[in-house]
């Protein structure tokens, strides 16, 4: 491939930064060309030298850093940018506050939409927040490690303190990584397919302090597997599960379909919003438990129910949202494609004595047309989808049902703002501003609640 690019390969250059990228790259451009360079940010001087050219574009390493911006901090370890743990470690918490809020305010206005989008909700302590830890366990140097894989590739880099989580996870992790040491248990090779363990999943309960191990193996058998358990629960007197889950293959799906309780209970349970919620090791739960607090509350808010009304949350999960908002609506649906999750919201729903609830499993978009077939009549249209956001059917479905309103949780602006659109074309505006919630502190995440109002 022939490049016409300004800029070659180990070319030592020096320029100022003058954006952050949504994965938090620094931004230098040379005759317009940009350079994306790790650990820089707007406004700084640097020097760089170029480390790999493509068509459109090249990455660029910091040689030396002329001039700091205001908003630097020191790096707390400069594992958590290389392994992308905390990619924004190096900027300051009330700038990544504000990053996130002008990120989807760049987007609105590369669209040509007049939305307004607050400051964002961000946390009094911005670390050791995540409540649940997936770690690949491997062999390095010759010895077993749990780390963290360093960025775009799949060498393990050994971590102990991960900062971002839970710090009573980490202890565990060492006390999961001391006993499969002491076992000579085989971690996986991913090169050759074989080893026993591929990864350690930890979930500590925010509230209620329960802890689950998930061992995700490649083989049907853990060796020892009946004094490891017994150790670990002498050692971590919170685990109230401990679980295998078989992934035999050769995959970057994470974890298997297959799963066997080894102690104790098949799910742990955990508090938010003063209701109860079971938790299976394949189910999705919100890693942010304080801030999911704050984000439901603030959806619910902004939903304005009073009682009366019938409330769809699409994408429900366990159906967290579905049982917060069911205490403020009259009647609530939800739906979920994980039929797992499905399980342990109707349970949940039952452990809270919730009545007006009506759990489905199905894709959203097809389970929209269902209803709207049987001529339910919502009020108000929660929705809360991956990353890839709403399908067009979806958003066809949703408005021909015209609820006054659609309450969007988002965890990406990108898809945020196409969606908005798509909704507007259907006679829908954003008559409030936007408000981002930050529930993943410390790396480019960024989540947010858009209200769409029916004109
Ligand atoms: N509202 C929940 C879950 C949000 S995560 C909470 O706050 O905990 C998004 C959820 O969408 C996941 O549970 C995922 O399994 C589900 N999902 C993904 N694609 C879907 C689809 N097409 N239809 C329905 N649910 C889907």
């Amino acid at each position: 491939m022939k490049i016409n690019a300004p800029v070659h390969k180990n070319e030592t250059l020096s320029g100022t930064v003058i954006d952050l990228t949504y994965q938090g790259m620094g931004v230098v451009k040379v005759d317009n060309f940009p350079i994306f360079i790790t650990n820089t940010l707007p406004g700084e001087e640097i020097e760089f030298k170029i480390t790999k050219v493509a068509r459109s574009f090249a990455y660029g390493r910091m040689m030396t850093l002329i001039t700091k911006s205001p908003d630097r901090v020191p790096e707390r370890d400069r594992q958590y940018t290389q392994t992308g743990i905390a990619p924004l470690q190096h900027l300051a918490y009330s700038a990544q506050l504000k990053f996130k809020q002008h990120q989807i305010a760049e987007l609105l206005q590369k669209a040509h939409l007049d939305i307004d989008v607050s400051e964002t909700m961000g946390m009094e302590t911005p670390y050791h927040y995540r409540n649940k830890a997936q770690i690949p366990v491997r062999m390095v140097n010759g010895k077993l490690e749990t780390g963290f894989y360093k960025r775009g590739s799949h060498d393990l880099v050994p971590i102990e303190d991960f900062y971002i989580q839970d710090p009573k996870i980490d202890e565990a992790i060492l006390v999961v990584r001391d006993l499969l040491r002491h076992y000579h248990i085989e971690p996986y090779n991913e090169e050759t397919n074989r080893g026993t363990v591929k990864n350690v999943m930890v979930r500590r309960g925010y509230y209620s302090h329960e802890m689950m191990i998930v061992f995700v193996t490649r083989a049907k058998k853990i060796p020892m597997h009946d004094q490891i358990v017994e150790a670990i629960v002498e050692k971590l007197p919170e685990v109230k599960s401990i679980v295998q889950n078989i992934n035999p293959e050769k995959t970057n799906v994470l974890m298997g379909k297959e799963n066997k309780t080894l102690w104790g209970s098949d799910t742990i349970e955990d508090q938010l919003l003063g209701l109860t919620f079971t938790i299976s090791p394949l189910s999705f739960y919100q890693v942010n438990p304080q801030q999911t607090e704050r984000l439901y509350q603030a959806a619910i808010d902004q939903a304005g129910l009073t009682g009366n009304e019938t409330v769809i949350d699409a994408y429900c999960g366990i159906g967290t949202i579905s049982l917060a908002v069911a205490q403020h609506a009259k009647q609530v649906y939800g739906v979920e494609v994980v039929a797992d999750a499905i399980t342990d919201a109707k349970l949940n729903a039952m452990k809270n004595h919730i009545e007006n609830v009506e759990f489905v499993t199905d894709k959203a978009e097809k389970q929209m047309k269902k209803w709207q077939a049987d001529g339910l009549k919502p009020d108000v249209i929660i929705v809360d989808p991956p990353r890839k956001g709403l399908a067009p059917e979806f958003i066809e479905a949703a408005s021909e049902m015209k609820p006054d309103k659609v309450v969007y949780v988002s965890c990406n602006p990108a898809t945020l703002v196409r969606d908005i659109q798509l909704f507007q074309e259907r006679g829908y505006q954003v008559a409030q501003p936007i408000q981002p919630v930050d529930q993943f502190p410390q790396t480019t995440h960024v989540e947010s609640i858009t209200v769409l109002n029916r004109q």
